[in-house]
């Protein structure tokens, strides 16, 4: 069973491949391994989407597009991502193949063929299911901060950590608030927040741009976009010029205007 130092390098090593590339088309080999979903839904969802990022929350790997959407997977005992050129066959076992633009394939494969529920796609912030309604329900459910809830893939909505960051200050909204005791009045900015961000990132086109030349830093540089409060601190408040602060929740870094977001 990998465990989570063992997850993240395979996050890292499918950065390195993916990120930027085009899915053309899925084969979904192994219905069984995403539920719920038909392998056509489920080539709809994912054919022609952009891998903005991929990241990782516990020992699940999310692939995060540049709609929003998020393809959450958890490699369980024995499950792997291999990448293969145009020229090689599929390794055994390739439950899901994707194929990229560049002409390689991405292939998740798992000899235990027992495994459920491999593959769950987070629900679309930008899609008519998301509605006011149904954003206030599951916020009234939640007795977690507002941070925490925004990234839980598998419960809301398939934000990475920089839109609810952005999505928060852009609200208003303090991001150590208890989900259930929000107003309706700051929920709807909320929701409104969420998608304006993730709009303007569609908009912008690719969030994260891996600088192959650099040898000893991370694999992503500088990022391109011009971000409100995101890495950002102790720079000042684009709205008030008071200091921007750095928090950490759930192990992610949390950026937000003391001043802005007090409720
Ligand atoms: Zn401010």
């Amino acid at each position: 069973m990998p465990e989570l130092p063992e997850v993240e390098h395979v996050v890292r090593a499918l950065r390195r491949v993916i990120v930027g590339r085009r899915i053309l088309a899925t084969e979904l080999n192994l219905k069984r391994i995403a539920p719920g979903t038909s392998r056509s839904a489920f080539d709809r969802k994912l054919r022609n989407l952009r891998v903005a990022t991929v990241d990782r929350r516990g020992k699940y790997i999310l692939i995060e597009f540049e709609t929003g959407r998020v393809l959450m997977t958890h490699l369980r005992m024995t499950g792997k991502f291999v990448c293969v050129s145009a020229d090689q066959s599929l390794p055994p076992y390739a439950h899901v193949v994707f194929y990229l633009d560049d002409e390689s394939r991405l292939v998740f494969c798992d000899m235990r063929q027992f495994a459920k529920e491999l593959l769950a796609l987070a629900p679309e912030p930008l899609s008519e299911e998301f509605t006011e309604d149904y954003f206030r329900n599951t916020l009234s459910r939640s007795r977690r901060t507002l941070k925490q809830l925004l990234l839980d893939q598998t419960k809301v909505l398939g934000l990475g950590n920089i839109y609810a960051v952005e999505a928060l200050f852009l609200a208003g909204v303090s991001p150590l608030k208890t989900a259930d005791r929000l107003s309706k009045l700051r929920a709807n900015l909320l929701y409104q927040a969420i998608r304006k961000v993730l709009q303007e990132a569609i908009d912008a086109g690719s969030t994260l741009r891996i600088d192959m030349s650099d040898r000893n830093g991370s694999y992503f540089g500088t990022t391109e976009r011009f971000w409100r409060v995101y890495e950002r601190e102790g720079e000042p408040c684009v709205n008030c010029g008071a200091k921007i602060r750095r928090i950490v929740q759930g192990g992610r870094s949390t950026y937000f205007c003391p001043r802005c977001q007090k409720r």
